[in-house]
């Protein structure tokens, strides 16, 4: 009897499982396993709502396999030692796993690798699992040149690579008897929740993959910085958690065909891209990758214009929507991620790193490559072509949320002005604006305009 283990990570799923495929095609008996790892807790890394979708996944994918015969085997612990004690105990020959992309996913790796080879027990890393192109396989010509530092030959050349073609999910999986499992986690258990968080797993991802490709794909282009209209596919958790396949999402998108799905495509390649430059580079989650020398601000005038910024109070209501959404709901548009972050970064002028950890104390689609290296792009200090540019947030307000309508879902004291003069409350005469219980604005926009082009040097 020849067993493997499948170690699962950000791969939460059944269907297009290169590690749990091979495992199933090389060896009698399968033991799934996932590791909860208090590294992960320690790192910062974890978060309540992401904590409490976690617990859907894996007990989605835990009924999933008991639909197949098997069962998910829950450890809790550090992974290379948990690995290696269901080595001992089921005398697996090889683990599969997919391939880690972020500094601490690495490290694990290669822990893991050490441990296994004194026990002598393979371990089979899978690439593009996590990712639809593996990270370093599309790389520009010269010599030494790991990622590619710009989006759009990026694209090109990802748009040209041959995907691989998406695996089904297994019909039955035979899980050895004996390992033990600890209980699975739950979210009954977790608090400090968003009330408005998603649900979890791989079958919630697929049914709303399902309904959005046939809802909202093909007016993607057109909607998708629509704030009111909320016409994105809001997948990001389930590509976070791996319960969808990135690989099996662009082959279906493309299938579909469409000014919308190739838009799509897009957006899932700005995800690969960011996580083939933090590959590259694991530090970019804390350093900046292209440093400015910014003197961020300090002391407590920024801390109060920061906890403005983050209990959405900063007296501009798309700034402070947006905010809410995130409280609210653990998510937040990608139009509201943009110039949220542009006016805690460049508005108050407040270091890019506090609020990527606000956001991911939130976010349940948190991320380290996507959350850090997009902050970085908005502060300036990453790959953006134009590191200085700041978005006005009543400009934006008034292309984005043209009547209005966003704002009074998420500012309700504001909920009685009507169409877009809502964006200006400070614009009403004074009796009428006495009658909202809403904050002036924390900073003048013309004046957080001349700050930001002092403290960057620029004319
Ligand atoms: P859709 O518009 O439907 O796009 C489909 C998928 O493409 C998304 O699910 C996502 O996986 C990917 N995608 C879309 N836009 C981007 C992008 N700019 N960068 C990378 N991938 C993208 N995304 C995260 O998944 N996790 C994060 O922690 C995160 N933090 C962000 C922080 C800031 C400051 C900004 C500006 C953006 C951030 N994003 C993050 C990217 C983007 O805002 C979200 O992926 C998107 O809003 C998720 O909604 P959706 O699934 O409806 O996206």
């Amino acid at each position: 009897m020849t067993v493997a283990i499948v170690l699962f990570t950000s791969d939460l799923r059944l269907h297009d499982h290169p590690p749990l495929h091979a495992a199933l095609a090389s060896s009698d008996e399968v033991v799934p396993l996932f590791v909860l790892d208090p590294g992960v807790e320690a790192a910062g890394f974890a978060a309540p709502n992401r904590r409490a979708f976690l617990a859907d996944c894996l007990r989605d994918l835990d009924s999933g396999l008991r639909d197949r015969g098997g069962r998910l085997v829950v450890r809790e612990g550090e992974v290379a030692e948990e690995v290696g004690r269901i080595v001992s105990e089921t005398e697996a020959g090889v683990v599969h796993m997919a391939a880690g992309i972020s500094g601490y996913a690495q490290r694990r790796e290669e822990r893991l690798r050490e441990a296994l080879s004194s026990v002598g027990c393979r371990l089979s890393v899978h690439d593009a699992v996590v990712t639809a192109v593996a990270p370093g396989s599309v790389v520009p010509s010269g010599a030494g040149r790991d990622h590619f530092a710009v989006f759009t030959p990026y694209f090109r050349r990802w748009s040209g690579e041959g995907l691989r073609s998406p695996f089904g999910a297994p019909r039955k999986v035979r899980v050895p008897e004996g390992p033990g499992s600890a209980a699975l986690p739950s979210r009954a258990g977790t608090r400090g929740l968003s009330p408005g968080l998603a649900e979890g797993g791989e079958t919630e991802g697929r049914r709303l993959f399902t309904a959005w490709r046939r809802d909202g794909l093909a007016s993607y282009e057109d909607r998708h910085d629509d704030m009111a209209g909320d016409a994105t596919s809001r997948l990001s958790p389930h590509l976070h958690f791996g319960t969808l396949s990135p690989t099996e999402l662009v082959h279906r998108a493309r299938a579909t065909g469409g000014p919308g799905a190739e838009a799509f495509v897009r957006q899932v390649c700005w995800r690969d891209f960011h996580h083939q430059v933090l590959a590259a580079r694991p530090a970019v989650s804390r350093s900046d990758y292209r440093p400015k020398q910014d003197r961020w601000r300090t002391g407590r005038a920024a801390e109060a214009d920061t906890a403005a910024w983050k209990e959405g109070r900063t007296g501009y209501p798309v700034v402070d929507a947006a905010m809410r959404q995130l409280l609210h709901e653990g998510w937040m548009h990608n139009r509201g991620r943009l110039l949220t972050a542009s006016f805690l970064a460049k508005t108050l002028y407040v270091d890019w790193r506090t609020g990527a950890r606000h956001f991911l104390e939130l976010l349940v689609d948190g991320d380290i490559a996507n959350n850090q290296l997009n902050w970085q792009w908005v502060a300036g200090t990453g790959t953006d072509s134009r590191p200085n540019r700041v978005l006005n947030p009543v400009t934006q307000a008034k292309r984005y949320d043209p009547e209005g309508a966003y704002v009074r879902r998420w500012v309700p004291e504001l909920a009685g002005i009507p169409g877009s003069a809502v964006h200006e409350p400070w614009k009403l005469p004074r009796e009428e604006r006495r009658r909202y219980d809403y904050p002036e604005p924390v900073v003048g926009l013309s004046d957080g305009l001349a700050r930001f082009k002092e403290a960057r040097g620029l004319d």
